[in-house]
């Protein structure tokens, strides 16, 4: 992330409301199962609200929509601009994150904690 908010508001000239990085996506590097490299493009990445974060491939194989940190469902990760299209709002002021988090599912602990959580709608749960 950029050094302050206030230096990149003033670089680009912004008002506050213009400027809102604070809820910005982390942008995770990697899957948190399998360890695939998630750049801000991949389309594959999935993220629950929390932005825990998987690739397609263990979402629907692994965990099953269900989250094994919060229960929640998953959606697609948007990808970041790379170019700067406006108001600095692009992958060149807020880069993704590089710090991984690697913590493989264990099967039978994860069947057991979404066994009830699945058989809900995420929005439901
Ligand atoms: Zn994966
Ligand atoms: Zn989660």
């Amino acid at each position: 992330m950029p050094t302050s908010k206030e230096e990149i508001r003033r670089k680009y000239g912004l008002t506050d409301e213009e400027y809102d990085p604070i809820d910005a996506l982390s942008l995770r590097p990697s899957c948190e199962h399998c360890d695939k490299p998630l750049p801000p493009d991949a389309t594959e990445a999935r993220i629950c609200s929390f932005e825990c974060t998987f690739c397609a491939d263990c979402m629907e194989r692994v965990i099953g929509n269900v989250c094994p940190n919060c229960g929640g469902g998953f959606v697609p990760r948007p990808p970041r601009p790379a170019r700067h299209w406006r108001n600095g709002n692009y992958l060149g002021a807020f880069p993704a994150r590089t710090l991984k988090k690697h913590k493989p599912v264990a099967a039978a602990v994860h069947a057991a904690f979404s066994e009830e959580i699945r058989k809900l709608a995420p929005e439901r749960r």
